[in-house]
């Protein structure tokens, strides 16, 4: 479903991302570990061109990010054709950004009838089943400062998901929670795992890796340095920076 090759990215003479390769299969669910600064955020932020690479490329479900092949040569496509290309691909972050003045089913619904020029009855009908999904059946009409941080996350995952996107991307969900409100997000991010969508994750959440991932990646310093099942890497990793790494969690 991803096909990441030989990415670059450069901030001025900031290498951060220096020829990262990565694969994701359909249904996998790719955890991504490393220090602070190595680049985990700009990759997933080039995944769906929220960023530009400088060398290299990604595909996500055989298209290229950004670009488009005719005849020989690669064509930069328009502002329009990347925003159609970034609807697949969902996208939650450490902060939950919802609309303010809007309500729960609001907030889940923009999209899809905004952009996709869905039905109202068949966005809202859709939004439920998702914030049962979620657990937050009971929320559809409270507005986001009524919820817990943990709810809103919630309310967030269920907003990228509204979009049925082939991939979801997210960046350190948990992040920004109390510590008391982190296991039922990620409980969240477990049962879509186990529904089969195709995820990769930035977390510093170990457990979650162990349990949930397909495959763990740690990235240092703009590579990736090792990759493998969780039970290799998070037991019994290879290279000395993922075992420096790790041993913090320990
Ligand atoms: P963290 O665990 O702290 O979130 P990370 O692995 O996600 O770290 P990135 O956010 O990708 O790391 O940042 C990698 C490097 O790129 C850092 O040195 C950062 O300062 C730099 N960087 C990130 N975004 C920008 C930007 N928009 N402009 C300039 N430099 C940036
Ligand atoms: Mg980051």
């Amino acid at each position: 479903l991803v096909q990441a090759r030989n990415v670059h990215k450069s901030y001025g003479d900031n290498n951060v991302l220096k020829g990262i390769d990565l694969d994701v299969n359909p249904g996998e669910v790719v955890v991504i570990l490393g220090p602070s600064g190595s680049g985990k955020s700009t990759f997933l932020r080039c995944i769906n061109h929220l960023e530009e690479m400088d060398r290299g490329y990604i595909l996500v479900q055989g298209e290229q990010i950004g670009y488009q092949l005719r005849g020989e040569r690669l064509h930069r496509l328009s502002a329009r054709a990347i925003a159609r290309q970034r609807r697949g691909i969902g996208m939650v972050f450490q902060q939950f950004n919802l609309y303010p003045h809007m309500t729960v089913l609001q907030n889940i619904t923009e999209a899809p009838i905004g952009i996709h020029k869905q039905s109202r009855q068949e966005a809202e009908r859709y939004a439920h089943e998702l914030l049962a999904r979620v657990g937050l059946s009971d929320k559809a009409d409270a507005y986001p400062r009524h919820l817990s941080g943990g709810q809103q996350q919630r309310v967030a995952i269920a907003r990228a998901l509204a979009i049925k996107p082939a991939l979801m991307l997210f960046d350190e969900p948990t992040s920004a929670l109390d510590p008391e409100l982190v296991g039922e997000v990620l409980a969240t991010m477990r049962d879509l795992a186990a529904q089969g969508l195709t995820m990769i994750v930035v977390t510093h959440e170990i457990g979650f890796a162990r349990e949930a991932a397909d495959r763990v990646v740690f990235m240092d310093r703009g590579y990736v340095v090792e990759q493998g099942a969780p039970e290799d890497v998070l037991v019994d990793p290879r290279h000395p920076r993922t075992r420096a790494f790790l041993s913090r969690f320990i």
